[in-house]
């Protein structure tokens, strides 16, 4: 990171922070606000992490996320906390678009300075300081870098190990995905020194759902999807009418889209997921395949290689045809 030092004098006396994330955060979204959060509130700063959406409730282990705003339910004041922030911390995201609404205030707010961590490809955002590694196998790693470099005789506390080894596991898919590197097992074993309880967060994770949203996988995998093997690519759709009858919670679709991969010819998994005004698009890849570039030139959108996401303004069906017509042409298989 350039000029570290200006950002660690800055940091010196308390200040007004903000950290804020991506819409619908996931488990490094999450886990990178929480991590530094932590980090930081031993500082005497004041502290806001404001996500712009609902967050998923299996969230709550994380320490500190009963401190999370999030921005529908809480407007005024998140308006009012960036409005007075000297600085706001941009966590997991490469676009200020992925936090609308609250990219409004964080553009009104010229006097803060920005710092934008993140490993997203094709960073857009205008920051004082920036961490960028597309490389890097989340933005937990990134945090934890940070860390590194800030205070380097920092070692992580109980709580932020918890954070950082939250968003390392589920950006890797449990260290099985292209996103998994060296430096994710280095600083896991690092983190098991520090105090990380891997069994704790696994379990968190993993053995602590509700039966409707187990019975919802048995359903979607069975009814809602199709697979095309002759073109290499496998499709789930979660419509409203599911959403309804398993009482679907944020988050509870998390991890569907990897299950047409497990197909031995499938190469491209996309989740389809109706939302009040705009269907909201995942995928993933196997190996060199890119998805990002399909959700952006298709879908609006963009990400990672092998994770991306984007939205359809059509209906179910006409995504789905548009969705084959480009796969169509890809020549995966
Ligand atoms: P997911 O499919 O889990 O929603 O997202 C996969 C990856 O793509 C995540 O890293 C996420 O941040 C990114 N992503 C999802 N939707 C969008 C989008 O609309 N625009 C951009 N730029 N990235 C997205
Ligand atoms: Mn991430």
């Amino acid at each position: 990171m350039e000029n570290l030092e200006k950002l660690q004098a800055f940091l010196k006396t308390p200040k007004n922070i903000v950290i804020t994330t991506h819409q619908k955060p996931d488990g490094d979204a999450m886990g990178s606000s929480l991590a530094l959060y932590n980090y930081l509130i031993e500082f005497g700063h004041t502290i806001r992490i404001i996500t712009p959406t609902e967050f998923p409730a299996y969230f709550q282990y994380l320490p500190k996320c009963d401190e999370v705003w999030n921005y529908l339910e809480n407007p005024r004041l998140s308006q009012i906390a960036i409005e007075a922030a000297d600085i706001i911390f941009c966590l997991d995201f490469n676009d200020l678009s992925r936090v609308d609404p609250l990219n409004n205030y964080i553009e009104k707010n010229e006097k803060a300075k920005l710092v934008l961590i993140d490993h997203h490809l094709f960073p857009k955002v205008n920051a004082d300081w920036v961490l960028h590694d597309v490389k890097a196998c989340s933005t937990c790693e990134l945090v934890y870098r940070f860390l590194e470099m800030f205070d380097t005789n920092y070692t992580p506390t109980q709580s932020v190990a918890e954070c950082i080894y939250t968003g390392i596991l589920t950006d890797t898919a449990s260290f099985s995905n292209g996103a998994t590197n060296k430096k994710a097992l280095e600083i896991t074993a690092h983190l098991l020194d520090c105090g990380l309880n891997i069994i704790y967060v696994q379990e968190q994770l993993n053995q602590n759902g509700r039966e409707e949203k187990l019975r919802f996988l048995g359903h979607a995998l069975y009814r809602n999807m199709i697979i095309k093997e002759d073109i290499g690519i496998g499709i789930i759709v979660v419509d409203k009418k599911d959403a309804y009858r398993f009482n679907l919670q944020t988050g509870d679709t998390e991890g569907l889209v990897n299950y047409p991969l497990t197909i031995k010819n499938v190469k491209v998994a996309i989740l389809l997921k109706q939302e009040p005004k705009i269907i909201k698009l995942s995928f993933r890849s196997k190996g060199d395949y890119s998805v990002e570039k399909i959700c952006r030139e298709h879908f609006e959108g963009g990400g990672h290689r092998n994770a991306s996401g984007g939205r359809s303004f059509s209906t179910v069906g006409e995504t789905i045809e548009k969705i084959i017509s480009i796969f169509e042409k890809e020549n995966l298989v």
